[in-house]
């Protein structure tokens, strides 16, 4: 791997106690292109500017995909990397269906292990706060033909962050638009899933909701994903979230989350879940919790959902299961109980 150092870091310039989601970055960054059917040598360089002709095939046909992960300092000081075999591995998976090659393990986690490692300084040791890191896959040959590209770049950048939310979000059940449809690429991190989602949301947020709920493409009756989250319900005295299917994306805080709560020794269901059993639930007193799950914000509590023009709130005990869960996922991230899993993956 080539290795060239920044020769001023920026750490100084970050305003850590005022961070914004996602607009701050480390002082280096991965790089590595795929070229002539191979893979070339990856390379750690200061983090810079993209030089790219206007031709760059991504920006035109969207054969883009992207990850999002964490690493962490734990009480002893060191840092971790949380499950990043399921992100290289997920990561793949979007390459596959959107025919790009796939990253070597060396390279993405070889290369993401030495990155953190030289940019350590940058992780903080926090409640709330963490090193968000980006690995990304695209396009990167120069000619405007609605044909797979030839050329590929993988690269990581990263950025210190604090909290997603400030607190827990309103959010609307979609009964329009779609995210993603069956046999389409809602599994994919693919950077267009995300682009067709702006609109939709926006007008959610018009609305005065934050975010909205999706539901599936054919007649907007089952819960799919809560934005940009796997959703999850307490329904009774059970925990209830969809199953995997191809229009939802497989979220490693998700399958996380499945595997304490069965290790508590709560009831939990991968179970489709209707529109009208939330709305039932919700009239009757028996819907408990509501939370979003993803990398970015952890555990995202629902205050409120609507639909079709009715409002219903949702409770958010501070001694919920959002609260226990969130609790619980911060104690193996910061080495405050034993990583029974295995799921925290030293840079060093
Ligand atoms: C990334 C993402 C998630 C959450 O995945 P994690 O691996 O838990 O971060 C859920 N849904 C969508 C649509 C996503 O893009």
């Amino acid at each position: 791997m080539k290795i060239t150092l920044a020769e001023k870091s920026r750490i100084n310039e970050v305003d850590f106690d005022n961070l914004a989601f996602g607009t701050s970055f480390t002082d280096h960054m991965l790089v590595c292109h795929y070229e002539n059917g191979k893979w070339q040598e990856p390379e750690i360089r200061p983090y810079g500017e993209l030089n790219a002709s206007y031709a760059l095939h991504a920006l035109h046909y969207g054969q883009s995909a992207f990850e999002g992960m964490k690493a962490y300092r734990n009480q002893q000081g060191e840092v971790a990397l949380f499950r990043p075999e399921q992100n290289w591995a997920r990561l793949n998976r979007s390459a596959e269906r959107l025919l790009m090659p796939a990253v070597p393990e060396e390279v993405f986690l070889g290369g993401l292990k030495k990155l953190i490692d030289i940019d350590a300084a940058w992780v903080p040791q926090d409640e709330v706060k963490s090193l968000y890191i980006r690995p990304f896959l695209f396009a990167s040959s120069e000619f405007i033909a609605a044909r797979p590209s030839e050329r590929y770049t993988f690269a990581v950048i990263c950025s210190p962050v604090g909290p997603y939310y400030a607190g827990a979000v309103k959010v609307k059940i979609e009964d329009k638009f779609t995210r993603a449809t069956g046999g389409g690429i809602g599994f994919t991190k693919a950077a267009g899933n995300y682009g067709g989602a702006f609109y939709p949301t926006a007008k959610a947020i018009e609305e005065g909701y934050n975010q909205v709920i999706w539901t599936d493409h054919a007649n907007h009756e089952r819960i799919e994903e809560s934005g940009t989250m796997n959703i999850m319900f307490r329904i009774g005295d059970t925990m209830v979230t969809p199953p995997l299917t191809d229009r939802i994306l497989a979220g490693i805080t998700r399958e996380s989350i499945l595997t304490l709560l069965r290790e508590w020794g709560h009831n939990v269901e991968e179970r489709p879940i209707t529109v009208t059993e939330v709305v039932e639930a919700a009239k009757t007193g028996n819907l408990h919790e509501a939370f979003g799950m993803g990398t970015a914000a952890v555990v995202s509590p629902i205050q409120q959902i609507g639909y079709q023009g009715t409002r219903y709130e949702i409770p958010n005990p501070n001694d919920g299961m959002a609260a226990k869960i969130r609790e619980g996922l911060n104690d193996i991230r910061l080495g405050r109980v034993e990583d029974k899993h295995g799921w925290m993956v030293s840079v060093k």
